[in-house]
C-alpha cells in the first residue's frame, strides 16, 4: 500500500475555505457532504492503489473537486436542450409556457391573491372561477372545471356520473397512455364496471346498443391519441354515439387526451383534421376530459367541460379536493387561454403552437447555421437533412412535419457513447438516434441555444 500518500489529501477546512469562496450560495452542510464523500473517494482509492502521486498534488485536486461540486450544486430539475423534434415530450416537461403565463405565474406567486376570495362580497370564492367563463367562451361549452392532469379529469368523470355503474367501451379504444395511464386501470379505480363490446379492430353501433342495460352508467368514447388502426377497421362516430345515449337516456363521455382549441388544418397543416373541442361539444356529447399541456400548450391540468347537469355534478364530487390544482397553474392556465381569444395570438405566442408551426424554410436556415459552426470542429462529421419531426404527447399519432435535422458522427467513439456523454453536459442535450446518426432535429432548438450546443461540443473536443 502507498500509504505515504495519505499524508498528502488535505484537510476538510481548507478544501471548504476554498469551495465556499467558489460556491458562496451553496449551503455549507452540502459543500461539507461533497468534500467529505471526495476525501474517502481519494482514501479508498489510496487503498487500493489505484492512485498515482501526481493525481494528488493540489491543482490535480481541486480541479477533480471543482468538477464534481459543479455537477452536484446544480438543481435537480434542470433544464436540458431538446434537440429531438418532439414538440410535446412527456418525459422533457411537454409544453413550455408563454412568456404571458409565466409572468401570471410570477405575479401571483410573489403576492398574495384571489384564488379563493370573492371580490365581489369579501367571502370564500372558488379557485375554479377564475378559468371558468373563459374555457366556455373558447369552446362553447355550459360548464367547465380544471383538476390537476387529464387522467385525473377521466378519474373523477367516471367516479362521479358511473360508480358501481357500467361504462360501454370499444375494445378498439382501451389504450394504454405511456407508462402509467390505462383505460381499464383508470376506470376500475373510479369504480366503474368496464364493459367491453366489439372487436379491437371493429365495433359497431349495435354492439354497444347490445350491452346496454340497468346497470349501464355511461358510454365513453377514447381518443386512441398514440396509435392508430389501419387496414379493415370500423368504429362508431361521436354523433352516432350521442344519439345512442339520448335514446337511453345515458351520459356519453370522450376522454379526448390531447384536445386542441385551434384547427390545425385551418392553418396549413392540412392532415392534421382533428376536430377542435368545441367542433367535439357540437356534437351534443355530454362530458368531455383534455390536457392542458398537450396541444394546448399550458400548464399541466386536466380540463372537463361540457353539459352543465353532469359538469356541475363532477363540481361537487369530494374527490376534486384531493385532485384541485394550485394557484401556479391557475394563473398559467388563465393568461394561456387569454391567447386563444385572438388565435394569431396565439399562434405566435404559445410555443407549443409556436413550434409546430414554423415554417420549413426557417429551420433549413436554422439547420444550415447549426451545421455550418459544427463543421468547424475537427472531430465530427456533420451533416444537413431533411427529416420529419413528430408532434408527441400522444397526440396526432403517425402525423409527421417536414423539418431539417444535423446529422452529426463522432470521429473518434460510437454514436452510443456520444448519446451518454450528451447526458451529462451543461445543458445536457437529448437528441435522436437514427441508423448510425446522432440527429438534431432543429423544430426544438431555440436559436439562442445554437452558440450553447456549438460549445458543449467544443467542449467535449478538449
Ligand atoms: C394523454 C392522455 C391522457 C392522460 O392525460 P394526462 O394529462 O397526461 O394525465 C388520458 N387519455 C388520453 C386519451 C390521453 O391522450
Amino acid at each position: 500500500m502507498n500509504s505515504h500518500l495519505f499524508s498528502q489529501i488535505p484537510a476538510t477546512d481548507k478544501l471548504l475555505t476554498w469551495a465556499q469562496e467558489r460556491f458562496p450560495q451553496e449551503p455549507i452542510l452540502l459543500l461539507k457532504k461533497h468534500i467529505n464523500n471526495f476525501l474517502d473517494q481519494l482514501r479508498t482509492q489510496i487503498k487500493e492503489n489505484k492512485i498515482q502521486a501526481q493525481e494528488l498534488e493540489p491543482n490535480a485536486l481541486l480541479q477533480k473537486l471543482s468538477k464534481l461540486l459543479e455537477k452536484n450544486t446544480r438543481p435537480h430539475l434542470k433544464r436540458v436542450i431538446n434537440a429531438t423534434g418532439i414538440v410535446v415530450h412527456t418525459n422533457q416537461g411537454r409544453s413550455l409556457l408563454a412568456r404571458e403565463a409565466v409572468e401570471a405565474v410570477e405575479d401571483i406567486c410573489l403576492h398574495y391573491s384571489n384564488l379563493e376570495l370573492d371580490l365581489k362580497t369579501g367571502k370564500r370564492g372558488s379557485r375554479y372561477s377564475h378559468v371558468e367563463e373563459i374555457l366556455c367562451t373558447i369552446t362553447g361549452s355550459e360548464s367547465a372545471l380544471v383538476v390537476n392532469n387529464n387522467a385525473a379529469a377521466v378519474l373523477i368523470t367516471l367516479e362521479t356520473l358511473a360508480q358501481n355503474k357500467e361504462v360501454i367501451v370499444s375494445r378498439g379504444e382501451l389504450v394504454e397512455i405511456g407508462g402509467s395511464f390505462r383505460i381499464p386501470d383508470v376506470m376500475k379505480k373510479s369504480g366503474a364496471i368496464l364493459k367491453e363490446v366489439g372487436t379491437t379492430n371493429r365495433t359497431h353501433l349495435r354492439d354497444y346498443e347490445q350491452a346496454i342495460s340497468e346497470n349501464t352508467g355511461a358510454l365513453l368514447k377514447v381518443h386512441t391519441s398514440n396509435y392508430r388502426i389501419i387496414g379493415f377497421h370500423k368504429e362508431v362516430s361521436l354523433k352516432e354515439l350521442v344519439a345512442l345515449g339520448k335514446k337511453y337516456h345515458l351520459p356519453v363521455i370522450k376522454d379526448l387526451g390531447s384536445g386542441n382549441l385551434i384547427s390545425f388544418s385551418q392553418y396549413g397543416l392540412t392532415h392534421f383534421d382533428e376536430p377542435t373541442v368545441k367542433e367535439i361539444l357540437k356534437t351534443g356529447v355530454d362530458v368531455v376530459s383534455f390536457s392542458g399541456d398537450k396541444l394546448l400548450g399550458g400548464p399541466q391540468a386536466g380540463i372537463i367541460v361540457g353539459k352543465k347537469e353532469f359538469v356541475d355534478k363532477i363540481k361537487k364530487n369530494p374527490l376534486n379536493r384531493a385532485l384541485r390544482i394550485d394557484k401556479m397553474t391557475l394563473a398559467a392556465l388563465e393568461a394561456t387561454l387569454k391567447l386563444y381569444l385572438d388565435e394569431e395570438k396565439a399562434l405566435q405566442n404559445i410555443p407549443t403552437l409556436k413550434l409546430i408551426f414554423t415554417p420549413l424554410s426557417t429551420l433549413n436556415n436554422r439547420a444550415a447555421t447549426l451545421s455550418k459552426k459544427l463543421k468547424t470542429l475537427s472531430n465530427l462529421v456533420v451533416k444537413k437533412e431533411r427529416s420529419s419531426s413528430k408532434v408527441g404527447g400522444g397526440s396526432l399519432p403517425e402525423r409527421e412535419i417536414p423539418t431539417y435535422v444535423v446529422k452529426l458522427k463522432p470521429k473518434n467513439f460510437s454514436i452510443e457513447e456520444l448519446r451518454k456523454k450528451l447526458l451529462e453536459t451543461d445543458p445536457p442535450l437529448i437528441g435522436r438516434v437514427e441508423e448510425d446518426w446522432f440527429c438534431l432535429d432543429v423544430r426544438t432548438i431555440f436559436p439562442a441555444e445554437i452558440n450553447l450546443i456549438y460549445h458543449i461540443f467544443k467542449h467535449l473536443e478538449e
